[in-house]
């Protein structure tokens, strides 16, 4: 069970945070994709997490506990995802309901950058798709812009607005590295660095992630994600390799209509790494 070709999925999203999928329909659709290992990693929340593990339960999957904890490093969010940890643990609770909590004004803010820009209503249009009131992000605004018409496609309103320099971006302040690795591994978890080809850091940025990271006992890379392209997946297994941290696999799935990425439907982690769940055998459910 605990090898490195394991159809593992240890990233993706529910109604819980900016998913469209309920656990229990994820861990069905988890199941019929292959998946032998799941974590749901809702952002910045474990709400879901009694859910799914029971929903892994009832489909024979094994299960990890997960969450996706947002992160303000050298000025740009870090996503840093966190597995297996004890969901009863005070201190990780308190952590993420306080992550979560400038998200509403946030929205406020959004919707009115976007009036400016001639789009009205956005804050009302974006509710209507979020499932956990705690939890609005740019992704319920993009279904928002979509649905109403201004963008084809939720890429494209990124590309247009919500992200530094367009209309409805308002820049926010996250946890910081320390708390967030701290939050986890205090509950017994891992912390993991979520796709770290996403980030546009120069090479001594990254590297100074990859250090700090390692020095507040981070111990794991996702190498094979759903946002990595092939070289990336070579790319981060080298850098796994050069901190000595453990590999992991996930597909970042939102939505059947969004996410280009399925449950489960990612290449294996390449041979010669560590992968995560090798750290986390007596936390699997
Ligand atoms: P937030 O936490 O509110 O800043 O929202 C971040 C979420 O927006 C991410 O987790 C993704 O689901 C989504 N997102 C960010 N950038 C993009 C993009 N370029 N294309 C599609 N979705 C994106
Ligand atoms: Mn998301
Ligand atoms: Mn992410
Ligand atoms: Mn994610």
């Amino acid at each position: 069970m605990y090898k490195t070709i394991l159809n593992a999925d240890l990233h993706c999203h529910s109604v819980v945070s900016d998913g469209t999928l309920t656990p229990e329909v994820l861990a069905e659709r988890a199941k019929a994709n292959g998946v032998e290992l799941w974590a749901l990693t809702d952002h910045d929340e474990i709400a879901g997490q009694q859910r799914a593990a029971d929903a892994a339960k009832a489909q024979g999957l094994h299960y990890l506990t997960g969450t996706e904890i947002s992160v303000t490093f050298a000025g740009e969010t870090v996503h840093i995802v966190g597995l297996g940890f004890d969901a009863s643990n005070t201190a990780l609770q308190q952590g993420l309901r306080n992550t979560r909590g400038g998200r509403e004004q946030r929205a406020m803010e959004m919707a009115e950058s976007l009036a400016k820009a001639g789009i009205h209503g956005a804050f009302e249009g974006a509710l209507k798709f979020v499932g956990n009131p705690e939890l609005i992000s740019r992704t319920h605004f993009a279904r928002f812009l979509v649905e109403s018409g201004v963008c084809r496609e939720t890429p494209e309103v990124f590309r247009k607005y919500l992200t530094e320099g367009k209309p409805g971006y308002v820049p926010h302040r996250w946890a910081s590295l320390q708390n967030a690795v701290n939050w986890i591994t205090q509950a017994q978890g891992v912390a993991v660095i979520a796709h770290p080809g996403r980030y546009r850091f120069t090479a001594n940025e990254e590297y100074a992630l990859f250090t700090e990271f390692k020095a507040h006992g981070g111990q794991g890379v996702e190498v094979v994600t759903g946002s990595h392209t092939p070289q990336e997946y070579l790319k981060y297994a080298e850098t796994a390799k050069e901190f000595g941290l453990a590999a992991s696999r996930g597909s970042d799935f939102h939505s059947p209509d969004e996410s280009h990425t399925d449950l489960g439907a990612l290449p294996f982690l390449p041979g010669q790494l560590t992968p995560v769940w090798e750290l986390l055998t007596d936390r699997i459910q």
